[in-house]
């Protein structure tokens, strides 16, 4: 199939840990080399966010990369982008129009590409299968005031559920969230994400590490809602072991972010700051030398849309201690790969830490259970499987639209 990404903010191409680059960006990336693999033809649809970049660059993994010129040609933080989202929805009509190759589904990631999706699709017929990856209404819930999101970005996300031809959600907490949003239950399918098990496997090189201090390793972007003060005070009830937080500005860069700035303060007023270390940004391709130098994953979050990180750790055979949010309550078994509980409360999670540590046996068959149920359920295979026959059969039932000129 000719199947088109869109993916407004997320570049595959893009180096992960800075604010606005994360799992959306790996989902993309690895989905659509995925699909490329299984014989299809997908160009991933990405806003132009410097200068010098072609329109289109071939990816290693078979796929083609378009950088659509939407707004200014330099980076912009994604809550900024909707108003450049017409931009980004008539350059595709007409390069679809006036070149070689139509799509035939297209899959917005994100609800701004979703809005882009939505509106080429009402001139040019193409059925559009929506991922939103992350919900306002989750989102608000938990930042408040905090929330930087545009004003009518819930009532879009409702609007888009009942408009798409098919809504994609990552994980069952999803889909309730997506239910009280008012989607019916009818439009969507349940397809997680996937993990690259080549990349992510219990054997190849492990990061450096002290071999008699236990490694605690927590990894995601530098943003509050990831919980890394939690897991900084909770270091308070683990004196024997280190904590490595990946993620964040490349390493010449944290002395200056705020974020990393106040972790550090807190970890001397929690006295632990000789065992906390900040690494900065990692190249995707070198993450598993991380996972696989650490006796745990610990992944607090205060709610979290899907969460790859506890599944990459899973797939390198390293046991999870996560919050029970979103995506983590279904990758993450209680008790059987990993342990789970509440946000936001340093005392359970040291608790829980410490409890595993010092626990070889149960962390032993955790990491035996973490590692075969991310192969077994997780491959991008999979996933790439069952969403081609997703997007055959929304072309198929697809009644004839009015096509407007
Ligand atoms: N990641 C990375 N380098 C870093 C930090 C994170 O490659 O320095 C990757 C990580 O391996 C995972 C993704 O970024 O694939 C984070 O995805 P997750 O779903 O955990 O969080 P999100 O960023 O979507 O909130």
């Amino acid at each position: 199939m000719r199947i088109a990404m869109i993916s407004e903010h997320a570049s595959p191409l893009a180096v992960l840990g800075g604010e606005d680059a994360g799992g959306q960006n790996t989902h993309v990336a690895e989905l659509s080399a995925a699909l490329a693999a299984a014989g299809h033809d997908v160009k991933v649809y990405t806003r132009r966010d410097a200068v010098d970049l072609p329109v289109t660059v071939r990816a290693p993994d078979g796929y083609d990369v378009v950088h659509v010129p939407a707004g200014p040609a330099e980076p912009v933080a994604k809550d900024a982008l909707l108003p450049h989202m017409k931009e980004f929805s008539g350059w595709l009509v007409e390069h679809w129009r006036g070149g070689d190759w139509t799509p035939e589904v297209i899959h917005a990631h994100f609800w701004m590409s979703g809005l882009a999706a939505l509106a080429a699709s009402r001139q040019t017929g193409v059925p559009v299968v929506q991922t939103y990856h992350a919900l306002g209404t989750v989102k608000k819930r938990h930042q408040g005031v905090q929330d930087t999101s545009p004003a009518r970005r819930i009532s879009y996300e409702r609007e888009l559920g009942r408009a798409v031809d098919r809504v994609v959600a990552q994980c069952q907490d999803e889909v309730g969230e997506l239910v009280r949003l008012g989607v019916p239950r009818s439009r969507m399918t349940v397809v997680p994400s996937g993990v690259n098990l080549t990349t992510f496997a219990p054997l190849g090189p492990a990061a450096d590490r002290e071999p008699d201090r236990p490694r605690v390793l927590t990894v995601g972007r530098l943003v509050e809602r990831k919980g890394f003060q939690t897991v900084v005070r909770a270091m308070e009830l683990v004196p024997q072991a280190e904590c490595v937080i990946v993620g964040g500005p490349p390493a010449g860069l944290l002395e200056t972010d705020p974020y990393a700035r106040r972790l550090r303060a807190l970890a001397e007023t929690c006295g632990v700051a000789d065992r906390v270390k900040l690494v900065g940004a990692v190249p995707r391709e070198e993450m598993g030398r991380w996972y696989r130098s650490a006796d745990l994953l610990v992944a607090a979050p205060w709610y979290e849309p899907f969460g790859l990180t506890p599944l990459e750790a899973m797939a390198c055979g390293v046991p999870v201690v996560g919050t029970a949010v979103g995506g983590i309550k279904d990758t993450v078994v209680d008790g059987v790969t990993g342990d789970l509980l509440p946000a936001r409360d340093p005392q359970a999670l040291g608790t829980a830490i410490q409890r595993l540590l010092d626990d070889r046996i149960r962390r032993f068959g955790y990491a035996t259970e973490a590692l075969r149920r991310a192969r077994r359920s997780y491959s991008w295979g999979t996933a790439a499987e069952r969403l081609a026959e997703l997007y055959g059969e929304v072309v198929a039932v697809r009644r004839p639209t009015r096509v407007v000129a």
